[in-house]
């Protein structure tokens, strides 16, 4: 092992430290070409983070390549020890990676920062202490054979990232793939690299050498060359549905396993006998305002019981007027900004086709900051949309921001149908105290994650992942560790 354990005083030092570098083999990489990395608050540039060719590309698969043999033969249970010392060593750290967090991502440090650093710790550590569930079966045949299987790595893994919640979504891919024996080469997100590279390299410190790699760069010069490298055993990609297509086609020419987690556009369903203040904190967390919105399993679609309705909307809009939209390093911002100005732009668009519907309401809620050192056109108010078509694009695609549609319901049936409507199947929550409609809902759902009365978001061990376009596979779980990393091997011992 020879990564030492970094430390930085400031975050400054560590996007220095970081310019045009990538983390592999346990070393320093530098790359020919660097990408700016912007604070989308004040408009700085932070950094120089490394902008990856393939050949940079191909070398960190090759080291990887190379490790994986040593640590596939370590045993399992010493493999998630040493996934879990690297999460406590994290948990040292969280601070710092929590201030370039705030700093890349333009996510509040109080409201998300400082929690996404201890969940991504809390799902390593979790796995690490599965290694010893990679088991497998006998199967009973002949009393003078053995028939059984066993669970085998896959190889090298590649774990792209997006930008929104890069630390949760990176642990919930190199962890498993790490303890069931695989290696890993991470492609960071080029719009939020840093705190992933920091995260990753205080892992690596008490990991074997090329057993863990982070590359950064572009889609195209970075990403795609890594989907494409003929020693990558899996992609596991979490991001647009775009992107999504494109590498399951790529992943598709040479026949590997592909986990995708993509986008969604999840109901919310609030039945007239649902708790208000409950169903009021649920829709504010579920929709994510405090990330902007910008969260795969937002609960962008609120589909409010008539009864329940004007109460509703005077208890959220109140409660949304008391949210602090502001910079996002200051402790009493409860709301930052958006990732950039494309994703703004795609925002704002969506809201002026609101605005240009016959018959609907556009409530944008609670103060824009009037600091002169952040950058107005990022910060945005959370936004309801009211008395839109069911068929309209705000209702059936992907917002990603602080945006989520209101609408109002009598009959039970048609509220379900209208929750199924769209061709996404990630997430989904029912808001009643009637178990009958809890279970009769939950089952009618088109959705992988249905939760009744909450709106929680990954759970260490509680399977997530969606249906139809929203992706393929599960994570979080023992069962997606499994499912996903590891491949299962049948042999039969004949001694008749
Ligand atoms: P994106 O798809 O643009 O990029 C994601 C990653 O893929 C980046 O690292 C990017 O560099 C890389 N990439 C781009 N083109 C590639 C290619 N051709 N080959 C390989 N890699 C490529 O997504 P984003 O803008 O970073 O993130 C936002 C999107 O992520 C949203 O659409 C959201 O729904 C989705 N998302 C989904 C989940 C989930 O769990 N379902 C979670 C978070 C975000």
């Amino acid at each position: 092992m020879s990564a030492q354990l970094p430390h930085f005083s400031t975050p400054a030092d560590a996007f220095k430290t970081y310019a045009s570098v990538n983390l592999v083999g346990g070393q320093h990489c530098k790359t020919a070409s660097s990408l700016d990395v912007i604070n989308p608050a004040n408009g700085d540039v932070l950094g120089q983070a490394a902008a990856s060719d393939a050949g940079e590309t191909a070398f960190a698969v090759q080291t990887a390549k190379e490790a994986q043999k040593a640590w596939a033969a370590t045993p399992a249970r010493d493999r998630g020890k040493a996934v879990a010392a690297g999460a406590r060593a994290v948990l040292e750290q969280a601070e710092m990676i929590s201030q370039i967090l705030a700093r890349e991502t333009g996510k509040a440090i109080r409201t998300e920062c400082r929690g996404e650093v201890a969940v991504a710790a809390d799902i390593v550590e979790f796995y690490g202490g599965l290694g010893s569930e990679l088991k497998g079966e006998t199967v009973p045949y002949n009393p003078r054979m053995l028939t059984m299987t066993t669970l085998e790595p896959l190889g090298v893994v590649a774990a792209i990232l997006p930008w929104n919640v890069p630390l949760v979504l990176m642990a919930l891919k190199i962890a498993p793939a790490l303890v069931a024996g695989n290696s890993v080469v991470v492609k960071a997100s080029e719009e939020a690299p840093f705190a992933t590279f920091l995260f990753a390299e205080i892992m690596m410190a008490h990991l074997p050498d090329g057993v863990l790699n982070v590359i950064n760069g572009t889609g195209k010069d970075c990403g795609d060359p890594l989907t494409r490298h003929s020693d990558v055993a899996k992609v596991t990609f979490t991001g647009s549905e775009a992107v999504g297509e494109t590498i399951y086609k790529v992943a598709a020419e040479r026949i590997i396993p592909t986990s995708l987690e993509l986008g969604g556009k999840s109901p919310m369903i609030i039945c007239a006998d649902a708790d208000l203040d409950k169903t009021v904190a649920g829709a504010i967390s579920g929709m994510r305002f405090t990330r902007q919105g910008q969260s795969c399993t937002a609960a962008s679609r609120i589909y409010v019981h008539a009864d329940l309705k004007d109460a509703f909307m005077a208890k959220l809009t109140a409660q949304l007027n008391e949210m602090v939209i502001g910079d996002p390093l200051d402790e009493a911002t409860d709301i930052g900004t958006i990732i950039n100005a494309k994703q703004a732009n795609v925002i704002n668009g969506f809201v002026a086709q609101a605005e240009a519907t016959d018959g609907a309401e556009v409530i944008r809620v609670g103060k824009l900051p009037d600091d002169a050192a952040l950058k107005p056109d990022l910060f945005m108010q959370p936004t309801l949309l009211v008395g839109l078509p069911a068929d309209h694009p705000c209702v059936m695609q992907e917002i990603f921001g602080p945006v989520a549609v209101i609408e109002t319901w009598s009959d039970y049936d048609d509220v379900i149908e209208k929750a199924n409507a769209t061709h996404y199947g990630l997430a989904a929550s029912v808001w009643t105290k009637d178990l009958s409609t809890a279970l009769d809902s939950t089952s009618k759902l088109n959705a992988g994650y249905v939760q009744v009365n909450q709106n929680l978001t990954i759970q260490p061990n509680v399977s997530y992942g969606g249906f139809g376009r929203s992706g393929l596979g599960k994570e979080a779980s023992l069962e997606a560790m499994i499912a996903h990393f590891t491949r299962s091997k049948t042999i039969v011992m004949n001694f008749d």
